[in-house]
């Protein structure tokens, strides 16, 4: 059975995406930890981050960077965190956490709420700086 995440590269599963290419998809996590929270994907469909071939694991890094730089662009961070778990849905990503003070840490706890026009006025913002 393909993974949420394939259902969403498929377009069968809405999100709120904000960059994308032959390989990688990006778009905010539905129960974001900060403004911006970011999953970073790759399209072919690996459980384990570490069992992604070399490259694609090295591609997945390159992509993840370009976003998080677009992430600090678009917002007034401190830096951008990563965090990779995985063991809530069985398909490879990385947690793009932005950090907007000293003080923040990065986790996957406290979960936030924004409203579906924030969420997509927040997709746009990033997506908008990627795309430059
Ligand atoms: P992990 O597997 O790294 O522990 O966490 C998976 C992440 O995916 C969670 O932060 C969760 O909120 C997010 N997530 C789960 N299902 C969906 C979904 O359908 N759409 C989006 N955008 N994020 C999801």
């Amino acid at each position: 059975m393909p993974t949420i995440f394939t259902k969403i590269i498929r377009g069968e599963i809405p999100c709120y995406k904000v960059a994308e290419n032959e390989s990688h998809i990006a778009f905010l996590d539905i129960n974001p930890v900060a403004k911006g929270h970011t999953l970073v994907v790759p399209k072919r469909e690996i459980d384990y981050v570490f069992d992604l071939p070399d490259e694609l694991l090295a591609d997945t890094m390159r992509f993840a960077k370009q976003v998080a730089g677009a992430i600090d662009r678009s917002f007034n961070t401190v830096r951008t965190g990563v965090i990779v778990d995985g063991r809530e849905v069985p398909h490879a990503h990385v947690h793009l956490v932005p950090i907007y003070k000293e003080g923040q840490s990065v986790s996957l706890k406290n979960k936030l709420s924004f409203s579906e026009q924030e969420m997509k006025q927040i997709a746009e913002a990033i997506a908008g700086e990627a795309a430059k």
